[in-house]
Formats: structure tokens, C-alpha cells, sequence
């Protein structure tokens, strides 16, 4: 397939904001490409090279592209620079830019989707010296040499703005509906892809060998699993109601990590590729000779093994198995008191820069709760009990990673104690966790049950939101440019964000300066596709999908403006919409931490904040 074909499907997908009409253009789509090809053209679809989690990113910014533009048409920057204005978005410039150089009569190539997806791996792969200059030179190549439309998705692509408006989610889907035409194989395939999420992979199993490709998927050590995520309730008793006798864990409070560990000896690979003859020779040649793999992912899937080296050091001492996937929570501690801290600080680690130092000032400890493989053996399939017996059989005593111990809660009166004991420690609460229960990949199950502190308040526990834009400040709060923040959650039925609260209380200086540089990077001209935003709420700037925060609330009530939860009827003149069922709205909404651990798709979703909702009905 040409990638002029590709930017074909690429503009109808930007043209609907509807997710059936996106599912069936993407199913069309990969019915068309060829199968060699399907899984670089998954990755371009997501705007990159590799899959999401693998550290491989473009490296560019708009100044450069800019100058790329520049060089591609021959004209001045400033030019460039002019159109860019105009426009609001550098893809637009440059297909209008090089529509009038066509008149020029400069001739395109027309590039298969693997050529261009060859030079733009280079633009992400080229580091170091003079690296900003090759990518530039690779991209206006590449702009040169593309017609106007392939142009202005080739420009989107390295920037992170393609504009598309969808997740994963829908990328998936639309695999069920190119293959039964319906959507009924979506179950399976999510499946398969919450063990490996890599929509590469994926899309050129099926495109191979249709359903039977994926259904056999187990963990690979270096390829992050999807992490099992936690139902939420409010006491004790409704947890023995729900799941019966459990194990009760603290929620420690810091940060998720899954952990990948091989030390193997390279024996393997190496007799593979030897003849049977010299078979003796290639094992004594290759003996002591280890492999070794560390990797650990955070929850969105970001590879920060760098950012503990005192971790990896204590893996490679107190770990006793050869090849083992398994998750712990870090969380830092004080080193003079000994004493925990808030997940905030444990963040102070996420650093490039002087990360020996910091790990000698905070400390951390790996309190590991899940084994999901190990020795060639998955483990998701099998029960907590089966799970933790085995963990903590390959875990030796020391220092930095320590086995998450649970107690088998019987009564109310169990549950509550480790609470007590957990709240006293600085924890969280507790996490109360299902006998027979599997570890269930991707998926916010009942399996785990969190049960958190905040829970006394009037609203149980803090919600987690998307920044979705802002509105001018006013007073003191000029002097930053930032007043409200319109926030929202994620309604996994539509893929799309909705709106729950405007914030702007609950901010020292500090954490708004520190928001400001962290919004100023996502801004945007439009509002993004996937968002779902009333108009009276429209902020003075749009922020693309990105930055998740934590916020506290004294309560949900609802409100005929939020999107979270509302349903829309046609009014009597048919010609608007009247609301039905108000959405759901955070009451005294207050900012609490940054999570810089969750992407988008990971806010609290809308079914949540409909459980809490119901809940306050009936606490009252
Ligand atoms: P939340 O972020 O509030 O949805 O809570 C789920 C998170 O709690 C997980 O992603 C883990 O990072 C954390 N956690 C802390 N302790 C445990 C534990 N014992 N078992 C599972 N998750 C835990």
C-alpha cells in the first residue's frame, strides 16, 4: 500500500468523530494492506515507529520541522512560520505550502508505506551529535519527495499530532470487524493484546493467520503486560459480601512496577543455531556466558528502569529465579526515621539527570505483591494463593525488595485491623484480594479490591482526572496565565473524554507553576476529537489528552452541563437536544497530586464515578 493510500484513510478518520464510523474506516483499512506491511501501519496510526512501550521517541519539535519545511520547498522559514499561523497546525501548512510548489510542477515520488515508515524509524533512532540535523534533513527529504496530503501526516507524525482521535481501543475493534464483521471477537482480542500490547504484533498475527494467531499469547520477559487494576469499595463488611474470605495486602503508596528479570545462559540460542555434530563444543564454549534482561515498566507502560538502580541491583541479588515477571509497589522512605513517604516523593526519583545521587538521599523499598511468569511458566492463569506461594519461594530476604505479606481476612474485624495497622505505617488502606482469583491482564476486576483511607470522608476516595484545558486567570493568578482547569474522566463505551469539573482551588504557587510547564507543552488549537465537551464549558485553551491528576472532592452530585454520565433526547422541535439524565459533577474539586504514572485512558472511568455516586445514597 502507497502511503498516499494510508493519508487517504488517515483524512476520513480525522473527518468523523464518531467511533463506529472510525472502526469501520480502520477495518477497511486493514482489509487493504498488505501483511507485511499492517504492523508498521499500526504503529504509524498511534504516530510512531515502535509500540508504545518501547522508550523510542521522535525527538522533534515544531522549530524543526519548521526548518525542515523550509528546505523541503525551498523558501524562507518565516514563510513557513506565516502559514503555520494561519493554519493552527504545522500538517495543514505544509499541504497548503506544497500545493502552491506543485504548481511549481516539482515532482513526488509515490513511497509505499514502508519506505516512508523506514526514514522516519531513522528520525527516531538517530541520537547524539548532530542527530537534530540529520532527522531534519531525513524529514524535508521526506516532505520533498510526498504529494500535499501524505506531506501533512508525515509533519503530524514526528510532533505527536496526528489528530486522529481514538485509543487503542478502537484500533482493536476495528481488527473484530474486519474479521467478522462485527464486533463480537473484541473480547478475545483484547485479550491477546492485554498480554502483549503491542498493535504491531497483533495486527500482523491476525492479518497472517486470523484468530488462531493470537490465541495462544503468553508473557515474554522485556514485553510489558497490561497491569491488573482495582474495583473500589468502602467497608469491610462489603468486601466479605462481595469476594467472601481474601487476602488482605496494605496498599502501599507509592509507585506500580512491573518487573522483568532473565538471566539465562546463553546455552539456548546458541545450540539452536548449532549443527547437531559440534553440539558438545557450542556448550562448553557458551558455559557461564549469561544472558542478562532487566526491565521495569510503570503502569502506563513507560520503560523507567533507569530510574532505579538500586532496584536492579537488588533483583539481580535477591531474585532466584532464572526468567520471572513480577510487581511490586515502590514506595521511598525517610532514611534517618525509616519512616514512608507520600507517593509525591517516591515521584522525586523520576529524574534524568543525577539519579545516583537521589537514590542515596531517597531510598526506596519494592514491596512485590504479583508473580505473572516465571521459568518459562505463566502464572496469570493460576490463583492468588498458587501465585503468591511462588513468589515468595523465588525472593530472598533482603533489604530492597521485600515480599508483600498478606493475612487471610476472615471477620470484619481482620480487614479492619491490617487497615488500622496500614494507616498507622503511612500506607494507603488495603487492597483485599480474591483466594481463587487470576491475575486478570488490563482489566479493573473484582479480583482486587481497594479500600483506601480517604474513604472516611464524606466522598470515598480521590478520583483520578484528565486535564482537558484552561481558562485565563484573573487576579493573583494572571501572573501564571492559568485560572481553571476543565477536568474529566473517560467513558470506555465511546472512547472519549468527558467533563466532570472546572478546577482551581486546592493549588499552592508552587503546584501551579509546576502545572503551568507541565499544560504549556500539551496545548492545542482545536479541541481534540475524542473529547466530549458542553459548550458553555469551552476553556480559552484546548489541551491534548496527557496529563492525569489526582483530585479530591467533598462529593458527586450532578449537573446539566457535564458531559461524565449525561444523556441527551432530541427536543420537541427536533432540531436540538434536551438533557435526559444530568451528567455527574465533582462538588469542591481540589488538586492533590500529579500522576505522572497514568496515561489518559487510565482516569477513573464513568462507571466508577456512577458506582460512587450510587454509594452516597447510600451511605446517607
Ligand atoms: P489506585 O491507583 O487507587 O487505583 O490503586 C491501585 C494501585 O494501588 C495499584 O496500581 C498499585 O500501584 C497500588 N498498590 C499498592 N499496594 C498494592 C497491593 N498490595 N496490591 C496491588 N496494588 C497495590
Amino acid at each position: 500500500m502507497t502511503f498516499h493510500t494510508l493519508s487517504t484513510y488517515f483524512s476520513k478518520l480525522e473527518a468523523t468523530t464518531l467511533r463506529n464510523e472510525m472502526t469501520k474506516i480502520l477495518s477497511e483499512l486493514y482489509k487493504e494492506a498488505d501483511k507485511d506491511e499492517i504492523g508498521k501501519l499500526c504503529y504509524l496510526l498511534q504516530g510512531r515507529v515502535v509500540p508504545l512501550y518501547e522508550k523510542i521517541e521522535f525527538g522533534v519539535a515544531d522549530k524543526m520541522v519548521i526548518r525542515a519545511i523550509a528546505q523541503a520547498l525551498n523558501i524562507k522559514p518565516e514563510t513557513v512560520l506565516k502559514t503555520f499561523k494561519e493554519e493552527g497546525d504545522l500538517g495543514k501548512a505544509v499541504e497548503k505550502l506544497k500545493v502552491k510548489s506543485q504548481k511549481l510542477k516539482v515532482s513526488t515520488k509515490n513511497l509505499r508505506i514502508s519506505e516512508v515508515y523506514e526514514v522516519l524509524y531513522k528520525v527516531a533512532t538517530s541520537t547524539g551529535n548532530g542527530s537534530q540535523e540529520i532527522k531534519a534533513q531525513l524529514l524535508s527529504q521526506l516532505i520533498r519527495d510526498v504529494d500535499p496530503l501524505s506531506a501533512r501526516y508525515i509533519v503530524r507524525m514526528p510532533l505527536g499530532k496526528m489528530r486522529l482521535g481514538f485509543s487503542d481501543q478502537t484500533v482493536l475493534d476495528a481488527f473484530s470487524w474486519m474479521i467478522a464483521g462485527d464486533k463480537s471477537l473484541k473480547d478475545e482480542i483484547e485479550r491477546a493484546y492485554n498480554v502483549r500490547p503491542d498493535l504491531g504484533f497483533i495486527a500482523s498475527q491476525i492479518k497472517k493467520r486470523g484468530m488462531e494467531g493470537i490465541k495462544h499469547i503468553t508473557p515474554t520477559v522485556g514485553t510489558p503486560i497490561l497491569m491488573a487494576r482495582a474495583n473500589r469499595l468502602s467497608s469491610s463488611s462489603e468486601i466479605l459480601e462481595k469476594i467472601g474470605e481474601c487476602a488482605v495486602e496494605y496498599k502501599y503508596d507509592g509507585l506500580r512496577l512491573q518487573v522483568h528479570y532473565s538471566r539465562k545462559q546463553k546455552r539456548h540460542a546458541e545450540l539452536v543455531s548449532a549443527s547437531s555434530k559440534n553440539k558438545k563444543k557450542t556448550l562448553k564454549q557458551v558455559q557461564g556466558d549469561w544472558q542478562m534482561t532487566i526491565k521495569m515498566f510503570s503502569r502506563n507502560l513507560e520503560d523507567i528502569t533507569e530510574m532505579f538502580p538500586d532496584i536492579k541491583e537488588a533483583i539481580i541479588k535477591q531474585i532466584t529465579a532464572e526468567e520471572v515477571i513480577l510487581e511490586g509497589e515502590v514506595v521511598a522512605y525517610n532514611p534517618h526515621t525509616g519512616v514512608f513517604v507520600p507517593f509525591q516523593e517516591t515521584m522525586q526519583r523520576k529524574r534524568k539527570y543525577d539519579i545516583a545521587e537521589k537514590a542515596l538521599e531517597i531510598p526506596v523499598k519494592l514491596f512485590a505483591f504479583e508473580l505473572l511468569y516465571a521459568n518459562g511458566k505463566s502464572f496469570l492463569g493460576k490463583m492468588y494463593t498458587e501465585r503468591k506461594k511462588k513468589l515468595k519461594s523465588i525472593i530472598q530476604k533482603g533489604n530492597t525488595i521485600v515480599y508483600a505479606q498478606e493475612i487471610i481476612g476472615k471477620t470484619s474485624q481482620d480487614i479492619e485491623d491490617m487497615f488500622d495497622d496500614s494507616v498507622a505505617k503511612h500506607f494507603e488502606g488495603i487492597m483485599a484480594k480474591k483466594l481463587d482469583g487470576l491475575y486478570e491482564a488490563g482489566v479493573r476486576g473484582w479480583n482486587w479490591i481497594k479500600f483506601k483511607k480517604a474513604m472516611s470522608k464524606k466522598l470515598s476516595d480521590t478520583i483520578d482526572v484528565l486535564v482537558m484545558g484552561y481558562t485565563m486567570g484573573e487576579g493573583k493568578r494572571t501572573t501564571f496565565g492559568v485560572g481553571q482547569f476543565l477536568t474529566g474522566v473517560y467513558d470506555e463505551d465511546q472512547d472519549k473524554f468527558v467533563t466532570t469539573s472546572k478546577i482551581g482551588t486546592g493549588l499552592t504557587d508552587e503546584q501551579f507553576r509546576e502545572f503551568i510547564k507541565r499544560v504549556k507543552k500539551l496545548e492545542v488549537k482545536e479541541k481534540p476529537k475524542e473529547y466530549d465537551v458542553d459548550k458553555l464549558l469551552t476553556p480559552d485553551v484546548w489541551l491534548r489528552p496527557s496529563l492525569v491528576v489526582e483530585v479530591g472532592s467533598d462529593e458527586i452530585t450532578r449537573s446539566a452541563v457535564h458531559t461524565a454520565g449525561r444523556v441527551l433526547k432530541p427536543s420537541k422541535s427536533g432540531k436540538a437536544f434536551d438533557v435526559a439524565t444530568p451528567g455527574f459533577a465533582l462538588r469542591f474539586p481540589r488538586l492533590e497530586n500529579f500522576r505522572d504514572d497514568k496515561k489518559a485512558t487510565d482516569a477513573t472511568s464513568v462507571k466508577e464515578i456512577a458506582e460512587m455516586f450510587k454509594k452516597q445514597f447510600q451511605k446517607k
